[in-house]
């Protein structure tokens, strides 16, 4: 990373911390490495973000249904889907400042492909980078590192009776992707909404990978939650339905704002066995530079396959107008919501020149800003500013995320709302006291508009959601 991408990295940390964004998980008790918490803006824009992925899949379409699985599962389920034997990555320790990479990642930086290679190879390419005196610690420079060894992602827990806890049987996972809870669904699914193929299982929420490099802020987390649907297929349908889903995935980044130039494809060229297809869909961040933010994967069938095989229980299906039966194919989307959540913080934070002053401005996509709305009375000790603007306010609030301020002059509200990206500030005066109306003001024009009380909410409405 250069030093202007970790000034920038640095400074956008600092930023989520100081305006409620993200925080350090147990920061009192010393922290916890990759584990952060979100904070009310935070967690504002995640559920925004979260809400208009689950729009799209589940309201918009009619063939995507929405699902809610359990964070435990049977542990023959990580047995069946190669995550017990393989779920690994390949590390690399430096000898002289104990940093830990990835050795892929190491690998990376000199064009080298390695993930899902063979340990021995990434080993040898290791070797050779060493030989030839090019291969140095990314943290101190060092060219003490040890070779790769291999790595669980898995995180384990236990659950049953306190006696029995060491026991092997009562081990379980933490789901490592939230798909695994679809494909065990899927059965009760079809036998309970009757769909036809082709159609999805949506679903949102939390996976725990225990990952070696932790020091890219909310990007890579031990815990996280995931956007993912399953489209379940018949195999003729693969390539249309992945066709069709880079599409609709590469349009909702769009309709949420992200310009098409800073968003790229990365095809994978080394694929997991059972696969036919992969691409990423890929960010330009400010610090982080490129880097991936939801994959799009055809997964042949080998997810139903492997769990037919472990419990089984035929999770074939009877097509009714062929007769054919077969055990279906699936195209997934799976985007990390919380990565997510540092590209629109990524894309809107901005630093501008208002006349001698600097301002800092989140411009969010307005739908997806955590506060769309801010009240103020010019001023906090006139009791008649303060009753209207708190009816405006209760106007609002019903509708939207409103808040009330009347802490310090308007120029210092307008600064703080700009910051966290509320899109529209709006003042009760004097004036408004005689004519019933208020001053609305854009976080982006910083222009200012008289508007009527009467006609307030249908005005925010077509501000906020065009
Ligand atoms: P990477 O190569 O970055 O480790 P991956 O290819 O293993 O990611 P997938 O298993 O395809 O990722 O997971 C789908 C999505 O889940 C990723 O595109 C990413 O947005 C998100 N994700 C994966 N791992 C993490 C993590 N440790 N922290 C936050 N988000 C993650």
């Amino acid at each position: 990373m250069s030093q202007a991408s970790q000034e920038i990295f640095q400074k956008i940390i600092a930023f989520c911390k100081s305006k409620g964004f993200v925080f350090p998980s147990s920061e009192i008790y010393g922290g916890m490495s990759a584990i952060y918490d979100y904070g009310h803006y935070g967690t504002l824009l995640k559920n925004n973000i979260r809400d208009s992925w689950w729009r799209s899949m589940t309201q918009l379409r009619d063939d995507v249904y929405g699902l809610d699985s359990s964070i435990f599962m049977h542990p023959s389920t990580w047995v069946a889907s190669g995550h017990v034997g393989g779920f690994n990555d390949p590390q690399v320790d430096c000898k002289d400042c104990k940093a830990r990479f990835r050795a892929d990642h190491l690998l990376r930086e000199f064009d080298i492909e390695a993930d899902k290679a063979p340990l021995a190879d990434i080993n040898k390419w290791l070797d050779e980078l060493k030989d030839a005196k090019k291969l140095k610690c990314l943290n101190c420079g060092s060219r003490n590192l040890t070779a790769a060894k291999i790595f669980s992602l898995m995180v384990k827990s236990n659950i049953g009776s306190p006696t029995d806890e060491l026991k092997e049987e009562n081990v379980v996972y933490l789901r490592p992707e939230t798909c695994g809870g679809i494909y065990l669904e899927y059965k009760n699914t079809i036998d309970s909404l009757h769909p036809r193929i082709p159609f999805g299982v949506a679903q949102v929420g939390k996976a725990f990978r225990n990952e070696i490099v932790a020091r890219q802020f909310i990007f890579r987390t031990r815990e996280f939650e995931q956007m993912e649907m399953q489209y379940f297929i018949h195999e003729s349908q693969t390539e249309t339905a992945f066709e069709m889903w880079r599409n609709e995935r590469w349009q909702w980044y769009l309709d949420n704002g992200v310009p098409a130039e800073k968003i790229k494809w990365y095809k994978h060229e080394k694929l997991a066995h059972y696969a036919s297809n992969a691409y990423d869909v890929t960010y330009d961040f400010q610090s982080l530079g490129w880097d991936e933010i939801e994959g799009i994967h055809a997964r042949g069938n080998w997810d139903l396959s492997q769990h037919t095989k472990h419990s089984g229980v035929d999770l074939s299906y009877l097509d009714q107008r062929s007769n054919e039966k077969y055990i279906p194919h699936i195209v997934e989307t799976s985007a990390g919501l919380n990565r997510m959540v540092l590209m629109f913080i990524d894309l809107a934070y901005t630093e501008e020149k208002v006349g001698e002053d600097m301002r800092v401005v989140l411009k969010f996509p307005r739908h997806l800003a955590p506060i769309k709305v801010a009240v103020f009375p010019l001023l906090k000790n006139k009791e008649e500013l303060v009753g209207k603007a708190k009816a405006v306010y209760d106007l609002l609030k019903v509708r939207y995320m409103t808040e009330f301020d009347d802490n310090g002059n308007i120029g210092k509200r307008y600064r703080r709302q700009d910051e966290i990206g509320t899109p529209l500030c709006v003042t009760v005066d004097f004036d408004t006291l005689q004519d019933n109306a208020v001053t609305v003001r854009d976080r982006d024009t910083m222009l200012q508009e008289r508007v009527s009380i009467d006609d307030l909410k249908s005005y925010v409405e077509r501000k906020i959601y065009g």
